[in-house]
């Protein structure tokens, strides 16, 4: 923020009107003559509002709103809007697009708890961090709001229009998922009415037992990424729905930051369970586990883990899943727990482990229903084929901790995949899907954190891939359209994210070079790291450092260290003595769990089943017609009725939103092809018209009902119009 130029607003000849600086002497002596409002860029004390006084060749005198006088640079001036515009809930409604104006406008919108506004076709929403009471199914009028998105969906379906997505993003902490969640009450309360009880969605309460958790950001981070599909019958009541997730923080289990927490389900287990199962499970305080205790945070301020212990149980029963399946259930996250107290020795002489033979294993054993020497094998050695022979080797005390801790998160993610299975068949209770859908997607979003590993950096690289989404929708395509279809139309910039995508999926790309040195035996984080730091050499997008490498991503640079890269990314190295020991418990879940997908895939990298689990993502998303919600954190304290201009200013760049309203805002929204226009407009021409061809007829109609020439544009085959214009024609279609 302390850069006043806007460097995105490189158009100049634009400039003014769509809210550049007041450059010119002339822009300058329009807004002294007027009076009007200025915003100028004071560097320490950020945006003031003010009015000329008087100006010289290239600085003016400007009386601030505080009632002093400065003398500033033109470039320092920008345009602001008259007051009557300070609550307008479409940014693209502006007559001046510049930061100050929309940093303000949604300051005062804040203020007065409207957290919603429009910027053109998306929906900005920020987080009121407080219960505003949101009925769902109350009217909401005009104002913009996540109940309107959602109506405006249902109603696109409801007349045969094509499937429709919601696409939520925003940082940590942006209020994505409850911003989902509010959608789905939405589509509920409206949509209800059919056998199976989908309240399940609205609460969402098992998959956030199992994929929340507490980070420093958030109290309740999403660590997955969730689509809700959400199928209609013609008469819009919902007929069955499909969850599925994708990247999973598995890493979370075992590892993260101090003063963050694993998944809730682990602290709410130990802290609720029955007497009975504690006993069953051989439970213990969450303090006494290793995987737990490390990062010295075992509580969330002012929640109390047990009650929701109690409430996801009866959302287990909800989706019927089976006392026996959730006590198999219980039994493998108890495990997973024990796994985490197992230690090992080391035969000093050779470097091998021994592992301690104590309460941990003897319980994690037990609970997976294995022998205790099936599981100690499992930890301590590995198995290779030479010809004929099986050659057992002793792993040594690193290789063993890398084992157990991979165990630990392959039966996590795989208990995380069956409970999305198990809620899946619920909620398709015998239906097929088939007739329209709504999909909504609360992301995984971009995110910086103090050491960035490998699960940050998967997590960006679906960032990028979900911004090129945005991109294309909302900036790229609209303005390919115009030129394509002869439009007159002067082309507005936008940060592209191309390049950094071309960075990471291209052949040769990160992604490529990262499984071609996950393959080689003899590869480690450090050489992995000099391929990378050699092949992108000058590449704008990267930097490489002494041990670490830097990307610029759309959101910002992140400094990436491969330590742990190979590791994550080879996902197999121990799977398959893991699945044989799964598939030999006793414990009915995991054979189940050993058999299910996410380990059989094995021969897959972790980046490239991503890459693919993306593509099909954005390859459904495509096939939908989008609405973009913008979720923008308004402090970083996690508080209500707090607005920092600098954090709110580097969400709204992120998500291109100045370009987005300049776009809206010069462009042409509504749009039909000459011949469709003709159908729906031809019968209001005067009767005794000569028949034409449709060219002539379409601007027969327009000027008989005189839409002013500046109010669109005729392509080669469509016919564009700004928005609101086509109101004209459809009122004098209405009234014939
Ligand atoms: P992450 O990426 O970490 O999952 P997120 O964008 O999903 O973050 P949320 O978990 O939805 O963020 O929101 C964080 C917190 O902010 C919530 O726990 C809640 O306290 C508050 N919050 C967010 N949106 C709203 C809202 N519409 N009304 C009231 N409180 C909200
Ligand atoms: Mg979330």
């Amino acid at each position: 923020v302390d850069d006043p130029v806007d460097h995105k607003c490189t158009y100049s000849s634009l400039a003014i009107n769509l809210g550049g600086q007041l450059k010119s002497a002339e822009a300058i002596d329009y807004f002294l003559k007027k009076k009007l409002r200025v915003w100028c860029w004071i560097p320490a004390a950020k945006w003031e509002c003010g009015k000329i006084q008087s100006a010289s060749v290239n600085d003016a005198h400007v009386l601030m709103s505080t009632g002093n006088i400065l003398r500033l640079p033109f470039e320092n001036i920008w345009p602001a809007n008259p007051e009557v515009q300070d609550n307008e809930n479409d940014l693209a409604l502006f007559s001046y697009i510049n930061e100050p104006s929309f940093l303000h406008n949604l300051k005062c919108r804040y203020s007065q708890d409207k957290i919603y506004s429009k910027a053109g076709p998306v929906l900005v929403a920020l987080n009121p961090f407080k219960d505003l009471s949101l009925q769902a199914n109350n009217s909401v009028g005009e104002n913009p709001h996540v109940f309107a998105v959602v109506d405006q969906a249902l109603n696109e379906i409801l007349r045969g229009g094509k499937n429709q997505s919601i696409i939520i993003s925003g940082e940590s902490c942006s209020g994505k998922t409850e911003t989902a969640k509010l959608a789905m009450q939405r589509l509920v309360a409206i949509g209800s009415g059919d056998v199976i009880d989908f309240e399940v969605l609205k609460e969402n309460v098992i998959l956030e037992s199992f994929g929340n958790a507490k980070t420093l950001k958030n109290g309740n981070s999403s660590r997955f990424g969730k689509l809700n599909e959400i199928y209609f019958s013609e008469a819009g009541k919902i007929c069955g729905a499909r969850i599925k997730t994708f990247l999973l923080e598995k890493s979370r289990v075992v590892e993260r930051a101090v003063g963050e927490r694993s998944f809730h389900i682990f602290y709410q287990l130990c802290a609720g369970a029955p007497p009975c199962l504690k006993e069953k499970l051989n439970l213990k305080t969450a303090n006494e586990y290793e995987f737990l205790k490390q990062s010295r945070c075992l509580t969330i301020e002012n929640i109390d883990d047990s009650p929701k212990f109690q409430l996801l149980m009866e959302a287990l029963d909800t989706v019927h899943i089976t006392k026996d399946d959730q006590d198999s259930l219980f039994s493998m996250l108890a495990a997973v727990l024990w796994l985490g107290n197992i230690c090992f020795s080391t035969i000093t002489s050779k470097n091998q482990v021994e592992v301690n033979i104590d309460e941990a294993v003897a319980n994690a054993a037990n609970l997976l229903g294995c022998e205790v020497d099936a599981l100690v094998l499992a930890l301590s050695t590995q198995t290779t084929q030479s010809g004929n022979d099986n050659i057992v080797q002793k792993l040594t005390l690193s290789q063993a901790i890398e084992t157990r801790d991979a165990l630990a998160k392959s039966i996590y993610a795989t208990l995380f995949d069956w409970v999305v299975v198990q809620i899946n068949k619920y909620l398709q209770a015998g239906k097929t899907y088939s007739g329209s859908s709504i999909s909504i997607l609360d992301t995984c979003g971009f995110e910086v954190s103090h050491k960035n590993g490998f699960d940050q950096f998967s997590r960006n690289y679906a960032s990028e891939r979900m911004q090129q989404h945005f991109i294309n929708h909302l900036l790229k395509h609209e303005q390919e359209e115009y030129t394509l279809d002869g439009v007159d139309w002067r082309n507005i910039d936008f940060p592209d994210n191309v390049d950094c995508l071309n960075l990471f999926d291209k052949p040769q790309g990160i992604l490529s070079l990262l499984d071609e040195e996950s393959a080689c035996s003899k590869a480690t984080d450090f050489t992995l790291l000099n391929k990378l730091k050699d092949q992108f050499l000058g590449n704008p997008c990267f930097k490489g450092e002494s041990s670490s490498f830097r990307i610029c991503h759309y959101a910002g640079e992140v400094l990436y260290n491969t330590s742990g890269f190979l590791k994550n990314n080879r996902e197999i190295v121990h799977e398959d003595s893991i699945k044989k020991l799964l598939l030999s418990c006793g414990n009915r879940l995991p054979r189940v769990l050993g058999s299910l997908g996410s380990l059989s895939s094995s021969m897959q990298s972790a980046a490239t089943k991503l890459k693919d689990q993306l593509s099909e993502l954005i390859q459904l998303l495509e096939n939908t017609k989008p609405h973009f919600i913008s979720c923008i954190n308004p402090n970083s304290k996690q508080l209500a009725g707090i607005y920092e201009e600098d954090f709110v200013i580097r969400q709204l760049r992120s998500f291109s939103l100045l370009e987005v309203a300049r776009i809206t805002r010069s462009g042409y929204p509504t749009r039909m092809t000459h011949q469709q226009f003709v159908e729906r407009y031809n019968f209001l021409l005067m009767e005794n018209t000569p028949v034409m061809d449709s060219l002539s007829t379409l601007v027969a109609v327009l000027q008989q009902y005189s839409v002013p020439p500046g109010m669109y544009q005729v392509g080669y085959t469509k016919i564009f119009f700004r928005s609101g214009q086509l109101a004209i024609l459809e009122t004098a279609r209405a009234s014939t």
